[in-house]
């Protein structure tokens, strides 16, 4: 009877995707004076740097997360070369290019050259055991995003020539990029490995023909989008995408992700094709929302479970933030508003801390909706979610790879470092 009734309440657990955040539950005027009072605990306004209390709190945790990963680190240095078989893409994502990138964050945050030069060995590490191979180009999960990692690391330490070797070695992926049989979205596709182009502009990438080749994986994935709406009769979107082929529409796989790209690039595309193209795909992807706000994972009549950066409303959330900058259209100010509310109300996930579908991950949505409103309230928000990450004990899933940044330590690690700064504070890879 007792067995009976633990695995009653282990399976209806099982369908727990988060736990209940009563803060969602106040009134407004309640909620209001619940920020004025407790926000201090976490951040200095006028400074707009974390409290001395909450300062001690994550220099505690980032000091202990790396501890563990730098042990991680060591055993990788030291790791021997894999089988000619073995296909390794040490990824962003997944991988210790993403450590390497979170010990650049540190170290520039911090002024610690010292961590500059580590996250050198480990990214060049990276590249020596890279699988020539390999065709996968999009900088969350392929090479290009070890190569633009690689490329600002080098920057940092003044070694310009170097630098410049990462960029070509980026451009010469071009011909794979723009490969037909690749799928156009952002965790392996096209849009990401043109937010890699786009991240190298960033980094002062001059070529006569810079803006040209962009141009052309912009026209790819414009063509593509078009393409797959062709045949739905009425037409619905001006834009949709397909991967193994389902029409997915969050950040990692789907549309919302793609059109965060294509805003990342819009001094690329005409005036007609941000008007009549994207606008309407944004505006369409909004008509899908079910009745709580939050977004379906794909048009496939999804249950309304997920509310995490990669599907659901805390990546699409960003997309609509970006959306206002570029048309300055209140509706998508409005939208990104909404969407994070659901974060806040199902954000707190049960299966863990990580980027990707984790509560550091969705504490990002509230990052760029302050940034977006200049309302403290999300401050308070991103303080609160991250808080829980550092005190609460209710990870129930071990992540798949324990120590990477979209997954694991190294990932709730970059937001701590990251948040001290909420001004410049920004979703890797997004
Ligand atoms: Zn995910």
């Amino acid at each position: 009877m007792m067995e009976d009734k633990k695995k009653t309440n282990e399976q209806k657990h099982e369908h727990i995707r988060n736990y209940k955040n009563e803060l969602s539950l106040l009134s407004d005027e309640k909620a209001n004076e619940v920020v004025g009072r407790s926000l201090k605990m976490y951040y200095i306004i006028d400074s707009l740097k974390p409290s001395n209390v909450f300062q001690f709190k994550i220099n505690e945790y980032v000091e202990a997360h790396m501890f563990v990963i730098d042990d991680e680190v060591q055993r990788f240095l030291k790791k021997p070369k894999p089988y000619d078989d073995e296909l390794t893409v040490e990824s962003i994502y997944s991988g210790m290019a993403g450590i390497a990138l979170m010990y650049k964050l540190f170290a520039n945050r911090t002024h610690n050259r010292d961590k500059t030069i580590e996250a050198k060995l480990i990214i060049e590490k990276c590249i020596s055991i890279l699988n020539k191979n390999s065709d996968s180009v999009s900088y969350l999960t392929g090479k290009s995003g070890i190569f633009v990692t690689a490329a600002e690391i080098y920057r940092d330490l003044g070694d310009i020539e170097n630098a410049k070797k990462m960029i070509k070695k980026v451009l010469d992926l071009l011909p794979l990029a723009l490969n037909k049989k690749l799928p156009d979205i952002l965790l392996y596709g096209r849009a990401g490995y043109l937010y890699s182009l786009l991240l190298l502009k960033k980094l002062g990438w001059e070529d006569p023909d810079r803006d040209r080749l962009i141009r052309k994986v912009v026209s790819a994935i414009l063509h593509n989008g078009i393409k797959t709406c062709e045949k739905d009769k009425p037409k619905k979107s001006t834009l949709m995408y397909k991967c193994h082929n389902k029409k997915y529409l969050g950040a990692a796989q789907g549309l919302s992700g793609v059109l965060q790209c294509l805003l990342l690039a819009n001094t690329y595309l005409t005036k007609h094709e941000l008007h009549n193209i994207v606008k309407p795909a944004l505006d369409y992807l909004l008509t899908l929302r079910y009745t709580s706000g939050n977004l379906p994972s794909s048009m496939c009549n999804d249950p309304d479970h997920l509310v995490q950066w990669c599907q659901g409303a805390p990546g699409a959330l960003h997309t609509y933030a970006l959306a206002y900058n570029v048309f300055l259209d209140r509706k998508y100010y409005d939208a990104a508003v909404e969407l994070s509310d659901v974060v806040w109300e199902r954000g707190l996930l049960t299966k863990g801390y990580g980027l990707c579908h984790g509560v550091s991950g969705n504490s990002y949505a509230f990052l760029t909706l302050f940034q977006l409103t200049g309302k403290a309230k999300y401050l308070y928000r991103t303080a609160r979610f991250v808080d829980w990450c550092l005190t609460t004990g209710r990870q129930r899933k071990v992540p798949d790879n324990l120590y990477s940044l979209f997954e694991g330590v190294a990932g709730v690690t970059y937001a701590l470092i990251d948040m001290q700064c909420p001004v410049a504070a920004n979703m890797p890879g997004f």
